[in-house]
Parts: C-alpha cells; structure tokens; sequence
C-alpha cells in the first residue's frame, strides 16, 4: 500500500456496520471519532473494527473544540440542530478539521442531516449504500391524473394529457 495514494474517507457506524466492511475499506485511508467505535455493539463488527485498527486502516482522532463549535453553529442556522446527534456532530467536525488541515476527505454517510450540513460546510460526501451494494434503481412513471403508468418518460399522459410523476419501481443489481 506504500507509496499508492489512498482515497482519505470519514467513517460512520453504518460504514463499520457492514458485512464486508474489512475487505471494503482497505483501499481507504479511513478516519473516524471514539463514539462511532463505541456504538460499534456486535462482536462480530468489533472484531472488524480492532482488525482495522490493527492495520492502520482505520485512524480514530477527536476533532477539535473550534471545529465542533463552527458545526453547531452552522446546524443552528440551518435547523438541522435538532435532529443532529452529538456523534453526528464530531463526526462533521473531523471532516471540517481535515479539510482545513489540508487533508481532502470524503464523508462516507447515509444520514440525511450529516449530508445536509455535509454540504452547507462544503465537504465532499458520499451515500455509502450505492457504492457497496451496486444497484441501479428502475423508474417508473404515473399520470398524476388517471394513474396510467409508462416504464418511459413522456411530457404527457397518452390518455388524458396531464403531467407524469416519477417513481421507484424497483431496483436492479448490478
Ligand atoms: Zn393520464
């Protein structure tokens, strides 16, 4: 691994909570905070995480004060203070102080909070879903009128020449 770069990602617990998380996150630099770990409960995912550990695949650092109060301050603003965890928090503060210090991370997450203030704080971040189960979602599209459905988009419904509306059908594997 020398000497190759490695992608620099933040962690949550639901990245350290997944099956093949071992396999999947050698090819990052990863980071996260001591509460994530904490909230690791399972033996079998703890296991994981201390191998992680082991192979300083995984760096835990708590974010500076500074960092964790421009945070809450820009979730106070935005109202997402209130549904935003304390974990949550220090997690987007880690991600704050390494973009500051020069570091370009990517917050791999799928809390909706986290990417919101994620990106209000111009943080790069990820779903992390997507990229480690590969699907392709398929749409459908229904008449907001008479319901009709088409697996294609039209300006109009064939039937009745109102508006179409967009829906998950399903998902495909990749
Ligand atoms: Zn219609």
């Amino acid at each position: 691994m020398e000497g190759k770069s490695r992608e620099n990602v933040v962690v949550d617990a639901n990245v350290l909570l997944m099956d093949n998380v071992v396999q999947y996150l050698q090819k990052y630099r990863c980071f996260t905070i001591p509460e994530v770990i904490d909230e690791i409960k399972t033996i079998r995912h703890k296991v994981c995480v201390e191998v992680l550990l082991d192979l300083k695949v995984l760096n835990v650092i708590n974010p500076d004060r500074s960092f964790i109060d421009k945070v809450l301050e820009i979730a106070r603003r935005s109202g997402d203070i209130s549904s935003l965890s304390r974990t949550d928090l220090k997690v987007l503060a880690l991600a704050l102080q390494l973009h500051e210090q020069g570091l370009d991370p990517l917050l791999m997450t799928d809390d909706y909070t986290v990417q919101n203030l994620a990106s209000r704080l111009n943080l790069r971040w990820r779903n992390v879903k997507i990229d480690a189960i590969k699907r392709r979602i398929r749409w459908r599209y229904l008449c907001t009128a008479c319901g009709e459905e088409y697996s294609k988009y039209l300006e109009e419904c064939r039937v009745c020449g109102h508006r179409l509306r967009r829906e998950v059908a399903g998902y495909e594997e990749l």
